[in-house]
């Protein structure tokens, strides 16, 4: 029975396991994609004479169509746009949008602008504490936005950046999707580098606002510097956004992908929920050997194992390691007994409780040559030891126990006085 249950349990198991593969797999990845800036707020932007006016909020919104365009073909993917259109949602929005969707992930897509004409490349931020000046001014400048929105005032007007209390609390929300973010952001910028050849100024962490507040792994991607004149031509060309759109769109891929395995190592790891292991009806003991001697405790001939009961039948010593009704315990004890070198050790069943019909055990305190003199140990410190000789050998054995337990519940009692050696004599009528 314990086994038909135990299959029943397995096989209980595989089926549950089987249907949230399943279940998961059926659930699409949904993403949130955020085209940063538009409508009054153009974000960065410069006006050169061959291409005319460039503006952040355009060239966002023209890369973000295109990555949500490559995700939409992918049946295991939900896309979410802030906007799809020149408008602005608040940042606020934005994360509320996120959020409400469960979103799985949340890429905010920018274009950087600074004063410094040469200034060029890629760069990825994710929500973290602030780590350099130059990253301060970058998350000053997106979030500057703020300032353009009635609701976002009143949202964020409790927060300063610049507290150690809000950062220590924005630490502990994010860290948990930190390291999912970081990977995202590598895979961004390592295919900005290897597929489109473009200098990478790393994957970076920085306290924004539009990543701050979402409950998922969040990358904001600065594609490149509408500041620098070579970089603005490539970001506002076709040929750029196509590039720059197909990285973002490998990088999530390559992202899920190693979420996916990841998730089904998790689930593997707590598949092995093992039966909690039930007694068996029997004690066993691990028998070491029999043999006419009797061997005192660190006798060699006991090698080094302890916690011995010796039980004497027919003249013969049976020496025993361990006790134990649980079948794991008695099959470690099995092989500790063999790897101390009792090779042929074997488990023996007891039935706990049994009594004698035909006998009674009895607990030998000591065998000896020479008689025991009145004033030892053993007799100064106990009644009725009976006192037997047989072959030149006086025997000296204590009270009548009609179950082992009682005799060896007896015996620890007469070892804790001091009485050391005992052993119990099963005997027989
Ligand atoms: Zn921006």
């Amino acid at each position: 029975m314990i086994t038909q249950r135990f299959y029943f349990k397995k096989h209980f198991l595989f089926v549950f396991l089987l249907f949230s593969v399943l279940m998961s797999a059926q659930k699409k990845f949904t993403i949130v994609l955020d085209a940063g800036h538009g409508g009054s707020d153009h974000g960065t932007n410069r006006t050169y004479s061959s291409v005319g006016y460039l503006a952040e909020k355009d060239i966002t919104l023209a890369v973000t169509l295109l990555v949500g365009k490559m995700l939409e073909k992918d049946k295991d993917f939900k896309v979410i746009y802030t906007r799809k259109t020149d408008v602005y949602p608040s940042l606020t929005d934005r994360t509320n949008l996120a959020n409400r969707s469960k979103a799985d992930l949340f890429v905010s897509i920018h274009v950087n602008g600074v004063k410094n004409t040469s200034a060029y490349g890629t760069e990825t931020f994710v929500q973290g504490p602030d780590q350099n000046k130059t990253n301060l001014e970058v998350a000053k400048a997106e979030n500057d936005v703020i300032y353009l929105d009635e609701k976002d005032k009143e949202n964020f007007s409790s927060y300063d950046p610049n507290s150690p209390e809000s950062l220590i609390a924005l630490k502990v929300q994010q860290s948990k999707y930190l390291e999912s973010s970081l990977l995202l952001g590598s895979f961004v910028e390592e295919n900005f580098v290897k597929k489109d050849k473009r200098l990478s100024r790393g994957v970076k962490q920085q306290n924004l606002h539009v990543l701050r507040l979402n409950a998922m792994p969040s990358v904001l991607i600065e594609m490149g510097f509408v500041s620098n004149p070579d970089e603005a031509l490539y970001i506002s060309s076709s040929k750029g956004q196509n590039e720059i759109a197909e990285s973002i769109y490998n990088a999530i891929i390559s992202y899920k992908k190693a979420r996916d395995r990841n998730y089904a190592e998790k689930e593997k790891e707590k598949e092995p929920e093992k039966p909690v292991e039930k007694p068996l009806s029997n004690d066993f003991r691990i028998l070491l050997m029999s043999s006419p001697n009797k061997y005192n405790d660190g006798d060699t001939a006991l090698k080094g194992l302890n916690y011995i009961l010796t039980i004497k039948e027919n003249g013969q010593y049976k020496y025993y390691y361990g006790t134990t009704n649980m079948a794991s315990i008695r099959d470690n004890n099995l092989k500790t007994a063999k790897d101390a070198g009792f090779k042929n050790a074997t488990a023996i069943g007891f039935t706990p409780n049994q009594t004698l019909s035909n006998g009674y055990y009895t607990l030998e305190l000591a065998a000896t040559k020479d008689k025991l003199s009145s004033n030892s140990y053993i007799l100064q410190n106990l009644k009725d030891v009976k006192r037997e000789k047989e072959k030149g050998v006086f025997y000296y054995t204590y009270g009548t126990f009609k179950d082992l337990e009682s005799a060896v519940k007896t015996m620890k009692l007469l070892e804790d006085k001091g009485i050391k050696n005992i052993v119990i004599q099963k005997v027989l009528k």
